[in-house]
């Protein structure tokens, strides 16, 4: 198993989890891009969003409700965050598992790079 997100979802890699459940963890992105930047993933390896089926639905739903939750705890839910995938190449996926992006703690600009 070579995926470094599979790792840090086993436990394998340690790190700091700021949310864990059955199906996903939540952590911080080593290389944040924004004062608050955690990544939200399913513990199952899924590439990216291409590859979602309709059986998926419930999960990335859930990927997204975690986020709001978190985003709450960290106290931008008024001020706004933004929520980003990144898919393939032209989107700049670096890590081949899926995740979320949170972003917040500055005004962001629109549209993005
Ligand atoms: P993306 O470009 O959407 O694939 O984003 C991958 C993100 O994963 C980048 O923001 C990286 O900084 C982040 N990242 C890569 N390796 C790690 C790691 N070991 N722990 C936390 N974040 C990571
Ligand atoms: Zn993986």
């Amino acid at each position: 198993m070579t995926c470094i997100f599979c790792k840090i979802a086993g436990g394998e890699i340690p790190s700091h989890l700021v949310y864990e459940d059955k199906d996903m963890v939540a952590f911080n992105d080593i290389n944040p891009k924004a004062p608050i930047h955690v990544l939200i993933i399913p513990k199952r390896h899924i590439e990216k969003v291409s590859d979602l089926g309709p059986e998926d639905a419930s999960l990335v739903g859930r990927l997204v409700v975690v986020a709001r939750q978190i985003a709450n705890e960290r106290g931008i839910s008024e001020k706004g965050f933004r929520l980003v995938f990144n898919c393939g190449p032209d989107a700049g996926q670096e890590v081949n598992h899926i995740h979320l992006h949170l972003l917040g703690g500055r005004a962001m600009n629109w549209p993005p790079g």
